[in-house]
């Protein structure tokens, strides 16, 4: 099938050729149709199926053909020559900045062959261009629901022209808890509009909204819940949680990773890993909510362009993150439910081409593995790698023991360590570790230990997962995690 079995007008058809689109994707082939015809859609369909080209054209050719909603310009006159002032005829609602930036390029791609005008809003940078922008007059809003709340309190803007109205990432807009801006922004727009919504999972709450606010919806389903895509091979290391930093340096150190996204499960551990990675050499930069607007676009412009070939990222990125090429996704912390282990992985292997996925699973996760292969129904290769995990930190006691004064070594007779007046612990941690000095001193010996193991890393998985059993161990090494 080509875009113009479709019946698609000429000026997108040649828009999709200057974007080098042959074929439509599944969820274009079955969704374009729908919309065209002027019915609600209800769209179950994963991240990079083509999802925003799915509606995004369908919406741009009616916007185009049923011109006579925008108000009529005087053909004669001085208001002839005076612009004529458009409404916001199409609104997009997606649940994040950078999704919506994304959305609004699409459209702008898409639309280039066409009298439309369309404009962003998204919180965290200065309102002003926005409301400058919306002054001038747009046909499209694409828009996080927040900020678009903030901008309708300050009337900057009304929704009571809005033909076609886009709920995307339906799902997550929920989990992120905008469920009362979403169905305060619903109320503002017209009764009789085309409601188009997409979910990448239907739980209750969306089978619920999506009856609230379609009416009679063609249902479009493209790929089983959870399922992931072929075009991303999945792997898992089993790894000692200290020594992640160390395997992912190893990892990165092979140039087929040109383009990696790593995730971390909290925002202060996506800021850890970029500052490890940069201290080693690495070019990265972190993306989450914790930065400021500004510092989210330069990562991730830097990202897009190259200059950095590592984005470490909170789960906010999992969703809607649009990069080409991006190779290798590595979740540095597993994912704490499959849903986000499917989206955070389909940020590789987008539109055919082929990526991989990398999880780092410490031994207390293996059951959170198993849970996932169970979800995605897939198996995922457990790769070896010969990096030895760190020995145990110590106990309290220990470090206690660490601190005491070790008094005169010379003194000390030998074998059995003395037992200490006080409390009748042993005397020393000389003489208990074996490392002579303090917990720090013990610490540091520790770090500095670890990182030659790090070299007998085997990407190929000719080494062993498990550790070497420290027989000079204070403790017994039954009790110490294997990986
Ligand atoms: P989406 O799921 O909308 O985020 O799209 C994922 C990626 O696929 C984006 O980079 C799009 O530019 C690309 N894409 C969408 N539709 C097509 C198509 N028909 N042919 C080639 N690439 C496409």
């Amino acid at each position: 099938m080509s875009f113009s079995d479709l019946r698609l007008i000429e000026p997108l058809l040649k828009s999709l050729r200057q974007e080098g689109y042959t074929t439509p994707t599944e969820i274009q082939a079955k969704t374009f149709p729908h919309v065209v015809a002027g019915r609600d859609m209800l769209g179950c369909a994963q991240t990079g199926t083509g999802k925003t080209a799915a509606f995004a054209l369908p919406m741009l050719q009616n916007l185009h053909t049923r011109k006579s909603h925008q108000p009529k310009k005087p053909t004669q006159g001085k208001a002839a020559r005076v612009p004529t002032q458009r409404v916001i005829r199409a609104l997009v609602l997606s649940p994040t900045r950078e999704l919506a930036a994304q959305i609004g390029d699409s459209f702008k791609n898409y639309g280039r062959n066409l009298d439309m005008r369309g404009t962003t809003i998204f919180g965290g940078v200065n309102q002003r261009p926005q409301v400058r922008a919306l002054q001038q007059g747009v046909d499209i809003v694409v828009a996080t629901p927040g900020r678009l709340m903030d901008l309708i309190n300050q009337r900057a803007l009304t929704l009571n022209s809005v033909e076609i109205l886009v709920l995307d990432e339906a799902d997550r807009m929920l989990d992120m808890g905008f469920i009362h801006d979403i169905r305060k922004i619903i109320a503002m727009t017209p009764k009789k509009r085309q409601t188009l919504m997409f979910s990448a999972t239907m739980p209750k709450s969306i089978q619920s909204l999506a009856d609230s606010i379609l009416t009679d919806p063609a249902v479009v389903k493209i790929a089983a819940k959870h399922a992931t895509a072929d075009t991303v091979q999945q792997s898992a290391y089993f790894i000692d949680p200290r020594s992640k930093g160390i395997l992912l340096g190893k990892l990165l150190e092979d140039k087929v990773m040109s383009r990696t996204l790593v995730f971390s499960r909290t925002k202060r551990g996506a800021d850890k890993i970029t500052k490890q990675l940069n201290n080693t050499g690495f070019t990265a930069e972190a993306i989450h909510s914790n930065k400021t607007q500004g510092a989210r676009t330069k990562a991730l412009h830097n990202f897009k362009s190259g200059r950095t070939n590592v984005l470490v990222a909170s789960d906010i990125a999992a969703r809607g993150l649009d990069v080409d090429d991006i190779s290798h996704v590595v979740n540095y912390d597993i994912p704490g439910d499959a849903e986000t282990y499917v989206h955070r992985i389909g940020r590789s292997g987008r539109a055919g081409n082929q990526g991989q996925a990398i999880t780092f699973c410490a031994h207390d996760e293996r059951r959170s593995l198993r849970d996932i292969e169970k979800t995605i129904g897939k198996q995922i290769t457990v790769l070896k790698h010969s990096i030895q995990a760190p020995p145990p930190a110590p106990s309290g006691a220990a470090i206690r023991r660490a601190a005491e004064p070790t008094g005169p070594r010379s003194t000390r007779p030998t074998g059995k360590p003395k037992r200490s007046k006080r409390g009748g612990k042993p005397g020393g941690a000389a003489a208990s570790t074996g490392t002579g000095g303090n917990a720090r001193a013990g610490r540091s010996a520790r770090s500095r230990k670890a990182k030659p193991n790090a070299s007998a890393h085997n990407n190929a998985g000719g080494g062993s997962a498990r550790p070497k059993r420290n027989s000079r161990s204070a403790k017994p090494a039954a009790k110490k995690p294997r990986y």
